[in-house]
């Protein structure tokens, strides 16, 4: 059965590598020899491929000028292959780590954050649920255009240590106490892990809890501690990171609330 998102490798050139992460290497290609992609290359036997085929049909479906365009795969042949849309600025961690004059522009990285809140409010309206939100699954385009990527992949990860709450890769520190507690997946966890991202964004990538292990961060967020504010971040900003870190999912802001106060912020951070 040809799905209607395959596409021929025939019809792919393979450049230069742009990074590597979880699932293998990522490469710059050309479609059809005219459209710049990028070909995620999948390592064997990290994802549970037939249901991944399968989520692709319905990740392609997914259009918001805040999420990577899903193009579609290779799968006639291994190693499968993703085609997304290609975003020249790489992965935004790093851009932020980088480009430190961005900590001094606090109204940039409120805009940054609008941008991650367009593509989730989306998300949430369609029920749909990231599950591994953070700065190093967004990446960076055109004149500061920020794009969430990775929207779903975690599911069909078969790595224990990925996948499980008690993993080693698992990102526990981007995680909501339900999360952790219940394996209890939604857009209010989310929204936890989008408030651990704009944090990143206004510390100018810094890890998240640096000095404490998972353990301990488990512990602490449990007894209540939380992140501080970060140097240049306004106060209200910070108020928003706090909200989003309620231990009761229901009590913390939706996406779509999040994107409306955002909007009223940005006039007055101007
Ligand atoms: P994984 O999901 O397997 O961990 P990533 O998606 O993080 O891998 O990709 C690894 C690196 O490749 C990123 O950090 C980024 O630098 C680069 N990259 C990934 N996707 C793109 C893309 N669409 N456009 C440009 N660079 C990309």
């Amino acid at each position: 059965s040809d799905s209607k998102w395959e596409i021929d490798v025939s019809e792919l050139s393979f450049d230069r590598e742009l990074g590597s992460g979880q699932f293998g290497v990522v490469r710059l290609g050309k479609y059809r020899g005219k459209k710049d992609v990028a070909l995620k290359i999948m390592k064997e036997g990290t994802m549970e491929e037939d249901h991944f085929i399968e989520e692709a049909e319905f990740m392609t479906k997914l259009h918001h000028p805040n999420l990577v365009e899903l193009y579609g795969v290779v799968t006639k042949q291994r190693p499968i292959c993703i085609v997304t849309e290609y975003m020249e600025g790489g992965c935004l961690l790093e851009y932020i780590r980088k480009n430190h004059y961005l900590q001094t522009h606090p109204d940039t990285l409120l805009d940054m954050c609008y941008q991650v809140c367009g593509a989730m409010k989306y998300l949430e309206s369609i029920n749909t649920i990231h599950r591994d939100l953070a700065a190093r699954n967004c990446l960076v385009g055109k004149n500061l255009t920020i794009k969430v990527a990775d929207f779903g992949l975690s599911r069909y990860v078969l790595d224990d240590e990925y996948t499980s709450s008690l993993g080693s890769k698992f990102p526990i520190k981007w995680a909501a106490p339900e999360v952790l507690n219940y394996t209890k997946f939604s857009s209010k966890s989310d929204v936890w892990a989008f408030g651990v991202l704009m944090w990143e964004l206004f510390t100018g990538g810094k890890t998240p809890y640096r000095a404490f292990s998972n353990t301990e961060v488990v512990e602490r967020v449990a007894q209540g501690h939380r992140l501080e504010r970060p140097q240049n971040c306004p106060h209200a900003v910070y108020s928003l990171m706090l909200n989003t870190w309620d231990m009761e999912p229901e009590k913390r802001p939706s996406f779509e609330s999040l994107h409306t106060t955002f909007n009223d912020l940005i006039d007055t951070v101007n």
